[in-house]
């Protein structure tokens, strides 16, 4: 009983290292910026650093 548990969590952690990793792309610039767990055929879009100031600026100026 005590070696079929540690089966399975071994197969559990062999699945976890395995994760598909999902890019990160900046939605301004296009710009890879990370890659994070997820499913592999998908792209994150976000806001790079470099970008999210140029963003922020523009905010500051328009009020
Ligand atoms: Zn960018």
């Amino acid at each position: 009983m005590k070696e079929r548990i540690s089966e399975l969590t071994g197969a559990e952690r062999d699945a976890e290292s395995g994760a598909e990793l999902m890019a990160v792309k900046c939605s301004i610039c296009g710009d890879w910026m990370d890659v994070k767990p997820g499913h592999i055929n998908y792209i994150s879009h976000g806001i790079c650093p470099r970008c999210y100031v140029e963003e922020m600026r523009k905010l500051a100026r328009d009020t």
